[in-house]
């Protein structure tokens, strides 16, 4: 298997609370891992170690086996490679919602107007957004923002897509469009990263499943081995608490 991210001795600290421990993973290409863990755990602040939004304390991050920590290292390039989207959407509010998922590539990939429409097109297509192209943020429910915020990060043509909590924000009735949409990327192939507390999601779309617990990984495996077959007691209380 081809690895795209891997995750080594990563720890971060904020002051001298020690928020990630010694994690290591590894995400390969076409997989979807799925982190789950109590609030608190670590799994937003790991996922922005990830995408550089935190400077690690330790550890190091190799994409396809070149690690990004080196000085020689470009992190405006490595991050082109990765898509993020947010709990709370992050959509740029005075813009439409074309406009929203072109306004990246043009700045960042340097596309021409035209190119970076055509893109935008073909995600808000697929995320069932075509419709809506001339709406503000506002006029939109959370469910339709997310997947406009999934058609932004698509339109990059990430290498990775990372996702934290992308539907806890939202409304009950809300949350299977998106996670529809989601499922739909993962059919089609995408490395994804989700932090999520949509067990059901978990067992179902994940190819392997993170336990993380207090800043460290617990247990990983299938779904069934941690869903079905849990070795870990504190995998086996969290489940219990929230299955
Ligand atoms: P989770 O996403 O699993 O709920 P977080 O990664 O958000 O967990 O947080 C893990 C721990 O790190 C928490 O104790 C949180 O208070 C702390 N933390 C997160 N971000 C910061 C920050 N910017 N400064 C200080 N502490 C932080
Ligand atoms: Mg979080």
């Amino acid at each position: 298997m081809e690895k795209i991210i891997e995750v080594k001795h990563l720890s971060k600290k904020f002051g001298t609370h020690e928020v990630l421990k010694d994690i290591d993973f590894t995400v390969n290409k076409g997989e979807v891992v799925c982190v789950i863990g109590s609030s608190g755990s670590g799994k937003s602040t790991l996922l922005r170690c990830v995408n550089l939004l935190e400077k690690l304390t330790g550890g190091t991050i190799l994409y396809q086996g070149d690690d990004i920590m080196k000085d020689t290292h470009n992190v405006e390039e490595y991050r082109k490679h990765l898509g993020m989207v947010f709990q709370q959407f992050n959509l740029f509010n005075n813009h439409d919602v074309l406009s929203n998922c072109m306004v990246g590539q043009i700045k960042v990939l340097k596309r021409t107007k035209e190119e970076a429409e055509q893109t935008a097109l073909e995600y808000l297509n697929l995320v069932g957004m075509a419709q809506y192209i001339h709406a503000k943020p506002s006029q939109l429910s959370g469910g339709q923002k997310q997947r406009v915020a999934i058609a932004r990060a698509l339109s990059m043509n990430p290498d990775v897509m990372l996702f934290d909590e992308p539907t806890s924000a939202l409304d009950p009735e809300m949350v299977g469009e998106v996670l529809k949409v989601m499922k739909d990327l993962a059919n089609l192939g995408l490395t994804m990263l989700v932090v999520t507390h949509e067990m059901g999601f978990a067992k179902e779309v994940a190819n392997r499943v993170v336990f993380m617990d207090q800043g460290v990984i617990v247990e990983e495996g299938t779904p069934e081995e941690i869903f079905n077959h849990p070795k870990e007691e504190r995998t086996k209380a969290f489940l219990k608490r929230t299955l």
